[in-house]
């Protein structure tokens, strides 16, 4: 399938895509590639790749997704949604991000992310998609890229990894996404808000 593209004037930091009533990607905007690409994600997900697919299949935290899909639907309602705040780093980049949710014609959806802020950083294998792995793993939070050093303890990468003693590159444990406490908190009080907002009886499961 050739995907349809988006035009996008504005600047290089915002990545629009579009999906339609049953959450299949149906257009990305034409800077998809390189916003992919400044994100690590070159080589795994390309426009091809997206377009067609359900957009579920790009989010891997369970959680993540149910609280996405709340807010589809009460937006698909006519009730806006805040834009959810979340990090998209790359190794060499703090990327603070913002995803707007707007509704369409025919219960489409347009997503807009758009890059808040970056900050520099050495560069992280970690996040790194070409590092070679141990057999270990290591939980990174889907929203907020802290990763889980103990129990209910979750802090910034280059914290974790010190406090774990991980410094060879052969070290590099595998990732697995979760959603830290304080996200986990906060997804809850967004899906409380719109519980608030809905009759009874219609509250998605
Ligand atoms: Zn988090």
């Amino acid at each position: 399938m050739i995907p349809k593209r988006m035009e996008n004037s504005m600047s290089k930091d915002v990545l629009m895509y579009q999906v339609d009533a049953g959450d299949t990607i149906v257009c990305v905007s034409d800077n998809w590639a390189s916003f992919a690409e400044e994100n690590n994600w070159a080589g795994e997900i390309q426009p091809n790749d997206v377009v067609g697919h359900t957009l579920w299949r790009f989010i891997q935290n369970e959680e993540t997704r149910h609280l996405y899909q709340i807010l589809f639907k009460r937006t698909r309602e006519g009730n806006p949604s805040r834009p959810v705040t979340f990090r998209c780093d790359s190794p060499g980049e703090r990327r603070f991000l913002e995803l707007k949710i707007e509704a369409l014609a025919e219960k489409q959806i347009k997503l807009t992310s758009r890059v808040v802020r970056t900050e520099s950083r050495p560069e992280v294998n970690l996040l790194n998609s070409k590092s070679s792995r141990s057999t270990s793993f290591i939980t990174i939070c889907s929203m907020c890229k802290k990763i889980k050093t103990a129990p209910g303890k979750w802090v910034e990468i280059e914290e974790g990894l010190e406090q774990l003693k991980i410094f060879e590159a052969e070290d590099i444990p595998q990732l697995t996404h979760g959603l830290c406490e304080a996200c986990f908190k906060e997804s809850m009080q967004e899906i409380e808000r719109y519980r608030s907002l809905t009759p009874p009886g219609v509250i998605a499961s």
